[in-house]
């Protein structure tokens, strides 16, 4: 044992061996320097670049960036000799180098895999390694060593950064927010570590392209605007309307009554809006539950047209079911499909005027193996530039606002539960002025499987 160990201090006096000592001493601040790089990173990945970072710098002292990664190799020719010759004196040192070397050609594989771009530079921004990633984002060049390829293609302040991190301390840290220099401005998280390699600093870069993260924030941002806006509509009127009733404002009875009508109904819509915003929300974080069982769609159909009779007269609409299927059975959730087929008929009846006609057929097509349930109108029909937004949130068609009131969420709550909850298919065909025929589908197969 001793022997083993005295041999093994010798080995780490030869060339071969600042490798050890460089990767060993490295292997601890550059894990640490690593991990506080960017917010967020898995700590795995931050762990194992930190090794990788560590090893690259040992690899760099070994092979001096252009003579191959061989312990041995590094060095004068004396010095070479001696430390092949230690290497060739004990397995345990042979078994040690190539376990090294097996490790750093592992942990540079995974380097080279990560998504984020990394990059090893010394205190004037000399590139000594880049990763893959960093070859795509800043260009091939930036992989070249002893260049400034991979600098030059970042903004100035990484260079500032560099050179600060680099004269400090191992570990001192920087985090950069900017654009990148290239055609579409990618927005990139920066973090720049000093490492240490002997007496010379170095750093390591790595930058996150973070454009998904700001689109996933701006339409939260949008969404946040745009249900503050609906929220705010139903509760001004709210208000308006309490404070007549609160200041004696009612001339009679009957306005009395009619002020108290409008809160109620204010309310409604706001209960419903609110409502419909929570349903999305839970199906789209996929907190909803859904009790699947055998349902068939011809009488669900019929149940939910029988509902909307009275409305449909109230409105001078005539409301049929026109075609039924046999066998259009499906195992789906009743309450969430009669939510859909309700939605898609109170929507049909709001946009057809006087006189028009509303139609249920509920199909089976032996093709596609579904049931379709569409809702035909004859009534405004939507323009050709609204269709592709129609099942987005908070849309509304324009002029339509004047024609009845809405929330902008029913179709987009239909089609979370149709395609998300039910894997089916939701879709509308319309011409302007002509009516519009609104469908889904759901999987005859899928639903049996989700069941089973
Ligand atoms: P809303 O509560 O506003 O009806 P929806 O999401 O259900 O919300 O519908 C979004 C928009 O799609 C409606 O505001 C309306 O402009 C349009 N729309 C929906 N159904 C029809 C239809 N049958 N005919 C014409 N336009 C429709």
């Amino acid at each position: 044992m001793a022997a083993t160990r005295r041999e093994g201090q010798r080995e780490l006096t030869g060339p071969g061996s600042k490798a050890l000592t460089a990767l060993v001493l490295m292997a601890i601040p550059g894990a640490a320097a690593l991990g506080a790089l960017l917010d967020g990173t898995p700590s795995w990945i931050v762990a194992f670049g930190a090794a990788s970072i560590a090893s690259m710098v040992a690899l760099a002292s070994i092979a001096r960036w252009g003579t191959p990664l061989h312990a041995g190799h590094a060095g004068g020719a004396e010095e070479a000799d001696a430390a092949a010759a230690s290497v060739r004196s004990s397995a345990s040192e042979e078994v040690l180098r190539r376990a090294t070397e097996v490790r750093c050609a592992e942990r540079t594989a995974i380097l080279e895999n990560l998504s984020d771009a990394v990059v090893l530079v010394d205190a004037h921004g000399e590139t000594r390694f880049a990763n893959l990633a960093a070859r795509r984002m800043l260009g091939e060049q930036a992989g070249v060593a002893g260049t400034r390829a991979a600098i030059d293609a970042l903004p100035p302040q990484v260079l500032r950064a560099v050179q600060g991190v680099a004269a400090a301390a191992a570990g001192e840290r920087r985090r950069i927010e900017c654009e990148l220099r290239d055609a579409n401005a990618t927005p990139v998280v920066i973090g720049v570590t000093g490492v240490r390699e002997g007496t010379e600093g170095l750093a390591t870069i790595v930058v996150r392209d973070v454009r998904t993260e700001r689109e996933a924030d701006r339409i939260k941002s949008d969404f946040v605007a745009k249900a503050s806006h609906e929220l705010r509509t139903p509760l001004s009127s709210l208000r308006a309307y309490a404070e007549m009733l609160a200041d004696g404002e009612a001339k009679d009875e009957a306005e009395r009554q009619h002020f108290a009508g409008v809160i109620l109904a204010e309310t409604a819509r706001l209960g419903a809006l609110v409502d419909r915003m929570l349903d999305i929300s839970r199906i789209e974080s996929g907190m909803a539950r859904a009790n699947y069982e055998r349902v068939d769609l011809c009488t669900l159909a019929e149940e939910c047209v029988a509902s909307q009779q009275a409305d449909a007269l109230r409105r001078g609409i005539a409301l049929s079911l026109d075609r039924q299927s046999a066998g259009a059975t499906a195992l789906v959730d009743r309450n969430l499909m009669k939510q859909v087929i309700l939605n898609l008929l109170s929507n049909a009846l709001k946009y057809t005027p006087e006189k028009g006609t509303v139609s249920v057929e509920v199909d089976i097509d032996n093709l596609a193996r579904s049931v379709v349930v569409s809702v035909r109108d004859s009534g405004l029909g939507i323009p050709d530039h609204a269709i592709p937004r129609l099942f987005g949130k908070f849309y509304r068609v324009e002029n339509h606002e004047k024609v009845a009131k809405g929330t902008g969420l029913g179709l987009n709550l239909c089609r979370n539960i149709v395609e998300s909850m039910h894997g089916g298919q939701i879709g509308v065909e319309s011409r302007e002025g002509a009516g519009s025929r609104f469908w889904f589908a759901i999987p005859l197969e899928q639903a049996g499987r989700k069941a089973a």
